[in-house]
This record gives structure tokens, sequence and C-alpha cells, in this order.
């Protein structure tokens, strides 16, 4: 089995030998053990990311080559597709179709994406006061230290490794100690595609010790997170702490979703349904807060009602599954204590609301209505497929009370009228607006959120941006 050649390759290549289980989502059962590591495995690989950089030929190759690396680092995984798919949704629980279709082939594209980026990286010339020539190069920062979550292993591993490589930083990474599989099998890829030793280390491990080595190095320059808004805050600390290293953050999240009285209620009705039910409801962006219209709150609510009914919850591995199980025991339990939670307050739970089958970690789902502000499944990220739907009056109303939230990553707007769309599209205060659209992602958007959603891009040429130092040279010029 694949999962258990990796193992084997990898155990003793980190410093004490131990193992963790990572577990099938379906059934609570052990896939395989991988290799832990902890601070000794972040030591070694900070260092060979250190020597790659300080001394190896990647910051010095040329863009050209760098590109060419990433482009075959992408036909790679295009070629291995089924296989990564199959490990992402034996990890994850998530529908193998949704991982095979979307997910990697998005990787591939993502990767492209920025192999086209590495050689367009460059400064400027400026006209500054004086005779002097000044120019600004735009040079790798260094040693990039990211850390990614569970929902989209291989996904969000493309996101941060694609614009770190353009640039011609090296990486270590560390995966999320529920999902370390996909990006096993990619790094066994790294070597065929060309990348030089030291550039893309990988560690499997836990937050609280390879992660948190990771931030604290002395060595690292830069810092990615993908996660909770609390370990975000931890990991801004401990970079604080060390050597003030910057941190690009992406965070939770409880996104609006406005249903305007002249939207097409159909489309509304299914694309709110996506907005939060996709992925088993465990998005950063997921549109967790459904604002309706109260002229056309009934027959949204009936419609989208029916349709979270329909909804086909199983084994992801089957075709036709849209819904697998949450990922493990903690977020099921975490689930089940706000759809508790949003009865005592009194939304009207419609449909859901328990557990899915007997086995695994799979939850049917839910949808409230009649839910008001200040209850807790209006304010905090739930992760789960739990829609809740509000009342709203009109423009004014629902801009102010979508922005009363202390998050800021995305929202949906559903409106035929161009002047509507536009006025929300400006006066919301989230990284992204989708407009009769959600979830539309694409390797050139950039993505990131206000508020206590995070700090920085990532995506599109934005996502450079955290990858560059910019430095000014400056030159008298005899003759001017
Ligand atoms: P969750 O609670 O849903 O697992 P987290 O935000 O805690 O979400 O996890 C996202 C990633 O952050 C994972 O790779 C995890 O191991 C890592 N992580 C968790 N705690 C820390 C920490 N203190 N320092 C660094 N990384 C951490």
């Amino acid at each position: 089995m694949a999962a258990r050649v990796f193992l084997s390759r990898s155990v003793h290549l980190l410093s004490k030998g131990k193992t963790f289980p990572t577990l099938d989502p379906r059934t609570g059962e052990v896939i395989a053990h991988i290799a832990e590591g902890d601070a000794e495995d972040i030591n070694r690989a900070v260092a060979a990311a250190r020597k790659a950089f300080d001394e190896g030929p990647w910051p010095r190759m040329t863009a050209y080559e760098r590109s060419k690396i990433l482009l075959r680092l992408a036909d790679l995984i295009e070629k291995h597709n089924d296989q990564i798919a199959t490990l992402e949704t034996w990890d994850t629980g998530k529908p193998y179709a949704q991982a095979a279709k979307i997910e990697v082939p998005m990787v591939v594209r993502l990767l492209r994406y920025y192999a086209g980026w590495a050689d367009k990286i460059h400064g400027m010339t400026i006209p500054a006061d004086g005779p002097y020539h000044v120019q600004t190069l735009h040079e790798p920062i260094g040693v990039a230290g990211q850390i990614i979550p569970w929902n989209f292993p291989l996904l969000m591993f493309s996101w941060k490794i694609g614009p770190a490589l353009a640039c011609g930083n090296t990486i270590v990474l560390k995966t999320a100690e529920q999902t370390p599989l996909s990006a096993l099998y990619v790094a066994n890829l790294l070597q065929e595609a060309g990348l030089p030793e030291g550039v893309l280390n990988i560690i499997s491990g836990f937050g609280a010790t390879a992660g948190a080595s990771l931030c604290s190095h002395m060595d690292v320059d830069k810092l990615a997170f993908t996660g909770s808004t609390e370990t975000g805050k931890t990991i801004l600390e401990l970079a604080a702490k060390s050597n003030l290293k910057p941190v690009t953050l992406e965070l939770g999240g409880k996104s609006p979703f406005i249903v305007c009285e002249d939207a097409d209620i159909d489309t509304a009705v299914e694309q709110a349904h996506f907005a939060l039910f996709f992925n088993q409801g465990q998005c950063c962006c997921a549109g967790s807060r459904t604002y309706v219209h109260e002229k056309v709150y009934d027959e949204f609510l009936e419609k989208a009602k029916a349709r979270a009914l329909k909804r086909v919850v199983g084994d992801p591995f089957k075709s036709g599954t849209e819904q697998g199980p949450q990922i493990d025991s903690k977020q099921f339990d975490k689930i089940m204590k706000y759809i508790r939670s949003g009865v005592d307050s009194g939304a009207t739970l419609e449909t859901g609301g328990e557990q899915f089958g007997k086995k695994g970690y799979y939850i049917k789902p839910t949808v409230f209505s009649n839910v008001k502000d200040d209850m807790l499944i209006a304010q905090d990220e739930i992760f789960g497929p739990v829609q809740s739907i509000l009342k709203f009056k009109d423009l004014d109303e629902v801009v102010r009370r979508a922005n009363s939230s202390r998050y800021g990553l995305a929202a949906g707007v559903f409106s035929q009228n161009i002047d509507t769309a536009n006025t929300l599209a400006r006066a919301l205060r989230v990284g992204t607006v989708w407009i009769n659209c959600f979830d539309t992602f694409d390797a050139a958007i950039p993505f990131g959120g206000y508020k206590m959603s995070g700090q920085g891009r990532e995506k599109g040429e934005y996502g450079l941006r955290n990858y560059l130092q910019v430095k000014a040279v400056v030159t008298p010029l005899k003759n001017p």
C-alpha cells in the first residue's frame, strides 16, 4: 500500500523514530503510521533549506530554469492525479470526484501559473532627485517556513510552494497532522522534477512541537500559515518573539451570503447550498451566514431545506456522493456542540442536526432558520455542514450586520441589479466578493482576509510579494 511505502522510507530520516497514526474519517481506523518530525527534525530541515539558499543553485539559477522545474513538477502531479486524489480522499474524507477533478487539477494549474511568473519578476528604475542611478532589485527572502491545514491539504501545499519557489526561496513546510499523505506522495516526485536537494523540505508532525519550532526558528526568514485564527495569533507571537520574521496568515471566516429580493432564487439557493456545504462545510470562506431579504425569505427557506434534504451523504469513494465525513472526532464533537447551541438559543432546526449512520464522522446536512446575529451559530466559525439562514429588510441594514463580524474573508452577493451588486461589493469589508457566484477560485485571483481573517494575499501577482525583498541600489552618476 502506497502510504506504507512512505513510512518505511521516511522513518529512518527522522531523529527519534517516533510515529503517529493518520486516520480514515469514514471509520476512524488507522490508514498508516507516519514518521513524526519534532524540533530536532525542524532544525535539520531548516539547516538544509538554509544551505540550499545560501550556497545552493536555487536562488542563483536562471529564472527560466526554475520555471522549467516547476512545470515538470506540475506535469508529474498531473500524471499521478488519480493516485494523489485517492490519498487525499482517504485521508480527508472528501468526495473522490472533487479531489480528482477539481483539486489536483487546481494544484497543477497553480504551479504552472507561478512557473510562468518566475522569469517576469523584476524591479524598477526610479527617477530620484539628484544625479543618481536608482534601481530596485526584487530578491527572494530566504528560507520560508510554511504551515498548512487539513481541509485542502495538497491545494494549500501548492498555494504555499508555488510563489515561494518561483521567487527563488527555499522551504520547510509542515503538513497538518490529520492529513500528511498527499504531500508525502508529492515529495517522492521532487527529485524527478529536478528540484535541487534542500530546496523543499516536507515535515509531517504536530503544531505544538514541529510547527512551533518552525515559527520560532532564528534561521527562518518568513512564515506563511493557513489555519484557525487562534493558531494564527500564536504563530504571529512566536515570529515576533524570535526574529520578527514577516508572516502571512490565511485564517478563519464567517462569510455572509446575501440574497437580495431581485435575485434569481433558484440559482441563489443552489449557490448558497454549495457555498456552505462544499467540502463538508470545512472551508475558511464558507458562506456561513445566509442573509435573505424578507420578501423572498419563505420561498428561499423552503427550497434551501429541500436541497439540503437531497444532498447525497456517504462513502466519498462512491460516485455521486456529495458529502463525506468530517475530518475527525474533535471536529465532529465541536460541530455537534454548535448544533445544540443553535437549538438552545432558539433557532429553528429545519433539517439534519444529527450524525449520519453509525460509523465515522458523518453529519447530516443541517439547516437552521430564524437565526439571530447574536447567536453563537451566527458568530463563530463552525467548520461543518450547518447552514444558518437570517432575514433582512434593507441594504443598509444587511451591510451593517454583515460587517459586524470579527472576520472579513469573503462574501456572496446575489442580485440582478448591477447597482445593488456594486454598492454591496464596495461596502463589504472582506477580501473577496463573489457576485452571483461563490467559491470561484483561480490561480490568478488574490485571496485573503480583512480583520481577523488574515494578513496578506495569496495567489495571483499579489502572492509573489510575500516572498520577495525589495533592495534599493543607488549609484551616483558621473556625467548626468
Ligand atoms: P485545527 O485546530 O483545525 O487543527 P489549526 O489552525 O490549529 O487548526 O491547524 C492548522 C495547522 O497549524 C496544522 O498544520 C497544525 O499542526 C498547525 N499548528 C497548530 N498549532 C500550532 C502552533 N502552536 N504552532 C505552529 N503550528 C501550529
